[in-house]
């Protein structure tokens, strides 16, 4: 599987283009703005885009869903407890003195222990609540995309709308630490790490 991650946005939120490499079908993860730059990444891997998907609704990681999907016709999908965010995009614009991003329909699609299907690709939606009600993280084989609830050596903010700390702590250690050791972290914003780091060196985590 091809993975390339690259911040996109206001507030430099990873974006994902994960594609199949024998059909070139490619689903992307939380493009947060940037329209342009991820366009430019599509066309380089010939990416066929299947889907856009969002580890949460916060307003940093659907900044560019819109332009994306006019350009592919792709769907756009959230888990359905985080409609009450999108719906709040607003607010969330106001708060961070940002412009609202255009609104697109949005499926609530991403289900707990779902499979999308991307080529011969598989990305597996782990409901991981705490950061928002609708947290999820997508694992694809030895990669996994954990927004904002898993940071290299911390974990996302639980005092926005919907947030609950015990929540995320019991996601984290539930769902999240459940996966292998070697398993590549992909968070929603700074650089990489691993499941087997944090499991030892995460302060929240202990
Ligand atoms: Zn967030
Ligand atoms: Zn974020």
């Amino acid at each position: 599987m091809i993975v390339e991650t690259f911040p996109a946005g206001p507030l430099g939120c990873n974006c994902s283009i994960v594609v199949d490499p024998g059909t070139k079908r490619c689903i992307v993860v939380d493009p947060g703005g940037d329209l342009d730059l991820i366009r430019e990444k599509l066309k380089a891997h010939d990416a066929k885009v299947d889907a856009i998907v969002h580890t949460h609704t916060h307003i940093d990681h659907v900044g560019a869903t819109a332009g994306v999907q006019r350009d592919t016709g792709a769907r756009a999908c959230i888990h359905e407890a985080d409609r009450f965010l999108y719906d709040l995009l607003p607010v969330q614009a106001a708060m961070l003195g940002i412009a609202e991003p255009e609104k697109v329909e949005m499926e609530g699609s991403l289900v707990d222990d779902a499979t999308l299907r991307f080529g011969e690709g598989e990305m597996c939606i782990l409901h991981t609540p705490g950061h928002t009600p609708a947290s999820v993280c997508f694992v694809v084989g030895k990669h996994v995309f954990s927004g904002d609830t898993l940071f290299r050596r911390s974990i996302g903010r639980t005092d926005l709308w919907g947030g609950d700390h015990a929540t995320i702590i019991k996601s984290l250690k539930q769902k999240v630490l459940a996966l292998p050791d070697d398993a590549v972290v992909v968070p929603g914003h700074g650089p990489e790490t691993t499941i087997g780091d944090e499991r030892a060196s995460n302060p929240f985590l202990r």
